[in-house]
């Protein structure tokens, strides 16, 4: 089974797919409000206005990020 992860803020859900993370923590260096890779959850989708994760998710080089409205 594929290994997908969920972080939502109510108003959009980021999904993130570990499997396809190359972990060189581009996000985080770009979003470090929502993208925090040395924390446990390390997305945290309060962290920014919903447009500005919605942004991020989609310059994720690896299509490990992905986003849904909810
Ligand atoms: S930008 Fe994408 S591939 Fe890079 S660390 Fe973030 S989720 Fe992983």
């Amino acid at each position: 089974m594929e290994n997908i992860k969920h972080y939502t803020n109510g108003e959009v859900t980021i999904v993130w797919k570990p499997d396809l993370c190359q972990h060189a923590a581009f996000c985080g260096k770009e979003l470090p409000a929502v993208f925090k890779p040395k924390e446990r959850p390390w997305i945290d989708a309060n962290g920014a206005p919903t447009e500005k994760i919605i942004e991020q998710v989609k310059r994720c080089p690896s299509g490990a990020l992905s986003y849904f409205l909810n």
